[in-house]
Parts: C-alpha cells; sequence; structure tokens
C-alpha cells in the first residue's frame, strides 16, 4: 500500500469520500461543488464570569446545507472542537439526512470545553451563554436550525437551550421544536436517549437478514453468538453494546475505554461494566474479563464485528494494518479516515458506514421535532382505540373457538401482547425500524446493483448525494 505522506483532516476526509461517489455520477462540477462545501461557519468568543474572573470560550455553529430547511445537528461539548471538525461533522449530517429521509439539512456545533472541569452551575451558565449567542443568529430556531446532543452533552444540556429559547422568544408558541434531545419533561419524546444505540442494532439486525451480505463479511449465520469489540461506553457504544449482547445474543468480547480496555472472551456484562465506569471513572479494576492497559490492543483484537462508537479518526494510517476484524459498523461519526478506508477496502474489509449507521440518533430527533409541532404525544389520540378493537377480534375468536368444541382458548399472554394498543416508546421504535431497513435497502440496491460500485459507503453517498442533488435542482439552483 501507497500510504499518504498525511494524513488527511476530518473534513478532507469526508471531502475524499464525497468524490469518490461523484465521480461515479452524473453532476455537473457546479453542482458537486455546491454540495460539498459548507455553507457557513459562525464563530463566536464569549466570556462568563466564574469562580472570580471572566473566562473566555470558543464556539461554532456550522451550516453544511440548506437544501432543506431546518438544519439539524448536534451540540459537541469537547476540548478536541475546531473548526475543521464541527464542519465535517455538518457535512456529514446532510448526508445522513439524506440517507435516512429525514427531512433536514445538516449543520453541527461545538463548544471548546472539558465539561469535567465545571460544576454543574458553571456549566448551566456557560451553555445558555452559549445559546443565547446562537439564538440571536438564529442558528437555534425551530424552522431554521435544530440542535441536539452529541458527545459532551445530553438531555440536561438540551433543557437550558431551551429553556433559554423560549425566555428570547415568549411568544414562540413551537418553541419546544428548537432542539431536540430533551427529557421528557421539557419536551422530549421517549426512546431519544437510547435512539442512536437502538439504530446501531437495527442496522446489524438488517445486515444479517441478507446471508450474501454476511458472507462478504467473511461471517455466516446470525447475529446471535458473534464476537463484538465496542470503543467507546458513552451514550452511543453503551446502548449498542447493551442491546445487541442482552437482546440479539451477540457476546461484547471488547471494550476499549480512555483508561484500557476490558477482554473477556467469556462476554462482558455491559450493564455491570457501566455502573464500574460511573462509579470509579474507568474500566480498570472491573471484576470480570482482563483489564489491559493499552486499549489499542484489543482495538486490533481478532473479533466478528468491530465497532467503533467514540472519535473520528480511531482507526487511521497508522493502526489499519494491525486492525484483524473483517467487518467494522461505524457508530460514531467519521471513525475511519478515508486513508484507512482505503486500505481496509483493498483488504476487503466491509464497512457499515456511520451515515447509516449512526442515524438512529437524528431520525428519532426528527419525531421529537414533529410531536413538538404537533403538541401531541404519538398514539394518545389511538392507543385506547387500538386496544379496544383488538380485544374485540380476540373475544369473537374466543367465542367462535367455544362454539366449535376446542377445550383450549387463547393463551393469556398471546391475548395481552395482541390486544396491546401502541405506545409512543412502540412507536418510536417502529418507525426507526423502518427507517434503518429502508435505508439500507436503499444502499445495498447499489452495492449490488452496480459493478462499478465496491462497497457500502460509496453506495450510501451515491443514495445521499442524488437525494441532495435532486433537492437543489427541483429549487432552480
Ligand atoms: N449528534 C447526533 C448525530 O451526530 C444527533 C443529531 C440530531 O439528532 O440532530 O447524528
Amino acid at each position: 500500500m501507497n500510504a499518504p505522506h498525511r494524513e488527511p483532516t476530518f473534513r478532507e476526509s469526508v471531502d475524499i469520500m464525497f468524490n469518490r461517489a461523484t465521480a461515479l455520477m452524473d453532476l455537473s462540477p457546479g453542482l458537486q461543488n455546491k454540495i460539498r462545501v459548507c455553507n457557513s461557519t459562525y464563530t463566536v468568543r464569549f466570556g462568563v464570569r466564574l469562580r472570580g474572573s471572566i473566562q473566555t470560550f470558543t464556539g461554532y455553529r456550522s451550516v453544511h446545507s440548506e437544501h432543506m430547511e431546518p438544519v439539524k445537528g448536534g451540540i459537541r461539548f469537547a476540548t478536541s472542537v475546531n473548526q475543521d471538525e464541527v464542519e465535517a461533522l455538518a457535512a456529514l449530517m446532510t448526508y445522513k439526512c439524506a440517507l435516512v429521509e429525514v427531512p433536514f439539512g445538516g449543520s453541527k456545533g461545538g463548544l471548546c470545553i472539558d465539561p469535567r472541569e465545571w460544576e454543574e452551575h458553571e456549566m448551566e451558565l456557560i451553555t445558555r451563554r452559549f445559546a443565547f449567542e446562537l439564538c440571536k443568529r438564529d442558528l437555534i430556531n425551530p424552522s431554521q436550525n435544530v440542535p441536539a446532543p452529541d458527545m459532551g452533552t445530553g438531555e440536561r444540556e438540551m433543557a437550558w437551550i431551551v429553556d433559554q429559547y423560549r425566555r428570547m422568544n415568549t411568544t414562540d408558541i413551537n418553541a419546544s421544536a428548537c432542539v431536540t434531545g430533551k427529557p421528557l419533561n421539557a419536551g422530549g419524546i421517549q426512546g431519544r436517549v437510547e435512539a442512536t444505540g437502538r439504530g446501531v442494532q437495527y442496522s446489524l439486525q438488517e445486515f444479517f437478514r441478507y446471508p450474501e451480505d454476511v458472507k462478504r463479511a467473511g461471517l455466516s449465520g446470525k447475529l446471535d453468538g458473534k464476537t463484538i469489540v465496542v470503543q467507546g461506553l458513552g451514550n452511543v457504544g453503551y446502548h449498542a453494546a447493551k442491546f445487541l449482547s442482552e437482546e440479539d445474543g451477540a457476546k461484547i468480547v471488547g471494550v476499549v475505554e480512555r483508561d484500557g480496555a476490558i477482554f473477556d472472551p467469556k462476554g462482558i456484562p455491559i450493564e455491570m461494566l457501566r455502573s464500574h465506569i460511573t462509579e470509579t471513572g474507568g474500566v480498570k479494576g472491573f471484576s470480570h474479563g482482563t483489564w489491559v492497559e493499552n486499549g489499542a490492543e484489543v482495538l486490533e483484537q481478532e473479533c466478528d464485528i468491530l465497532i467503533p462508537a467514540a472519535m473520528e479518526g480511531a482507526i487511521n494510517i497508522n493502526n489499519v494494518d494491525r486492525i484483524k476484524a473483517r467487518f467494522i459498523v461505524e457508530a460514531a461519526n467519521g471513525p475511519v479516515t478515508s486513508s484507512a478506508d482505503s486500505a481496509l477496502r483493498e483488504r476487503g474489509v466491509v464497512i457499515m458506514p456511520d451515515l447509516y449507521v449512526n442515524a438512529g440518533g437524528v431520525t428519532v430527533s426528527y419525531f421529537e421535532w414533529v410531536k413538538n409541532l404537533s403538541h401531541i404525544r404519538f398514539g394518545r389520540m389511538q392507543r385506547r382505540q387500538e386496544e379496544a378493537q383488538n380485544a374485540l377480534l380476540v373475544d369473537e375468536i374466543e367465542r367462535l373457538m367455544k362454539a366449535s368444541g376446542a377445550t383450549e382458548g387463547l393463551s393469556d399472554k398471546f391475548k395481552s401482547d395482541y390486544v396491546r394498543g401502541a405506545g409512543e416508546l412502540e412507536l418510536v421504535r417502529s418507525g426507526l425500524d423502518d427507517t434503518m431497513r429502508t435505508a439500507y435497502q436503499s444502499m445495498r440496491d447499489i452495492w449490488h446493483g452496480r459493478p462499478d460500485v465496491p462497497d457500502l459507503r460509496m453506495a450510501a453517498y451515491i443514495v445521499s448525494i442524488g437525494r441532495v442533488a435532486a433537492g437543489y435542482k427541483s429549487k432552480g439552483l
């Protein structure tokens, strides 16, 4: 392999992936360029009086594409945040939303901060001040730009943001739709916290429905019993690992974290490990498996499925030659750099790309936004009506069974499962499952249907860029 002298930046890496796809598409160079570039990036530096002095913070909100509005994407709190990263992530949001047919353009925000260094009341002041700066410029707005959680942020920050927006827009009846990922009591939706991890699970379930695809990844059979290494046990990695092990019978043999990794060929109890991390701040000292100080060794372990679920660039030119997994599922945004991507492709490694795998978060954000605009919880009108209808049918079947001399009726379990009407959580899961299946099929049709498209990432970009291009063309651009 001819390794490039320099690893491209994250933004360049996304562009390289974009260019690979557009090389096979019939789009004018002008339109290609219009789609590729980031429309705008706003940088703000603001001061907050904390601990007796003024502290200055730097934040960004980048808008990649406004072919659909509002634009959507999380806000990240981390010391590594910079303009290149925010722009790359905003671009990924555009392609992600298009792939899963969520009617948003792409955006992303970030604040350069280590949230662990500040007390809760200090974080509130900082977040509100950042939100104030973004609201002032309509970079937080229900019809123009709708942020969400990302690394280092969660329900708590979203609750502060929505409250800040409300204070500045007291008569906006749709104020709660200005941000998603809110706690339930502040207009959130059930299933949003787990949504990205759930989406990772649904993407794998869908992949394993196609034996030909499974074979391309050097595997066979079902998800049950497959060995998995997960990098990062944050919100996404934790939920994905939990659901895959507890519900699909997969075995999480390795978890890589900041302070090393845990390896256990018998399978790691994820819930216990998560509690251990919450209590001690790391994986070291966990009662199961072996602690490996150099986490990279576990990332490079033999396993059926490798799920990078932490930062971008986890698999790069420096470690790609040591990665042994034949199947990589990108739960993080940009975990494989473009140079690593081409090296892995050459080796026939199958990669399910980030813009598909982690789209569960923004999909459920979309449901939350719709809920906020409609001002009513999903299922509220029809749930009991559905139950009454189902009960009628069950009663009639039992009456007929009895009349025809059956000695047994329907089982109680069947009856209660069948009769139960769908509440918000069931509807969110069903909508997410449907979204993940449909999006996989749209990538797969191209992956299998076009001999010039050798991998799922390229297929995903072709689907997304095609949709964004159609959006621009119909707008008359
Ligand atoms: N931050 C998440 C992502 O990268 C969610 C974005 C959203 O819900 O708007 O996809």
